[in-house]
C-alpha cells in the first residue's frame, strides 16, 4: 500500500523533514497541535506497531529518542507528549506507524495520557495479566 506518508518519505510530497536515515523519517505535522509537533514515521509501510520488523521498531525509537530533546528545545517546551494512535479505533487517521512528538508548557491546557480514557469498571489487573502473557506466550516469535 502507498499512503501520504509513504509519498513524503519517497520525496513526492512536500513536507518539513527535520531527520531522516535509511529506515525513518521525522517532519512536522501539518496541522500541528503545538508548535514543533513532529511524526516520526518508518520509511517502510506499516499500519500498526505490531507489524514493525525489530530493525524498524529500533531506528523508530532511536529516532524518537534523538529528537525529543531539540524538538523541545527549539520551541522553548517544558516537555513533550509522545504517543502514537495505534489503529483506527484510536483516531489513527494515516495507516502508517507514526510517532506524535508534541511539545509541552506548563498550563498549556492539555491533559496527560490518562485524560483521554474514563475511568470505569475494570477486569482485575491480575486476570488480565494472566491473559496477556498467555499471549506472548502463544505467539510465534
Ligand atoms: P493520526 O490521527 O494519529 O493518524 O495522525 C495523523 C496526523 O498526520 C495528523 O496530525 C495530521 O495533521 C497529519 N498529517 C496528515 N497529512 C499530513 C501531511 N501531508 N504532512 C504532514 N502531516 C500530515
Ligand atoms: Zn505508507
Amino acid at each position: 500500500m502507498i499512503c501520504i506518508f509513504c509519498r513524503i518519505v519517497a520525496g513526492e510530497v512536500p513536507a518539513e523533514v527535520v531527520l531522516r536515515d535509511a529506515a525513518t523519517v521525522a517532519f512536522l505535522d501539518v496541522s500541528p497541535l503545538a508548535d514543533g509537533h513532529v511524526l516520526v514515521v518508518p520509511a517502510a509501510h506499516v499500519a500498526r506497531v505490531e507489524d514493525l520488523t525489530e530493525d524498524a521498531a529500533v531506528s523508530l525509537f532511536r529516532a524518537v529518542t534523538r529528537l525529543a530533546g531539540p524538538v523541545r528545545a527549539a520551541v522553548g517546551a517544558a516537555g513533550t507528549t509522545i504517543g502514537i494512535n495505534n489503529g483506527d479505533a484510536t483516531g489513527q487517521t494515516v495507516p502508517h506507524v507514526h510517532v506524535h512528538i508534541v511539545p509541552r508548557r506548563e498550563g498549556d491546557g492539555a491533559s496527560s495520557v490518562h485524560g483521554i480514557f474514563r475511568s470505569g469498571p475494570r477486569r482485575p489487573v491480575a486476570e488480565v495479566g494472566m491473559a496477556i502473557r498467555g499471549r506472548i506466550a502463544g505467539s510465534a516469535d
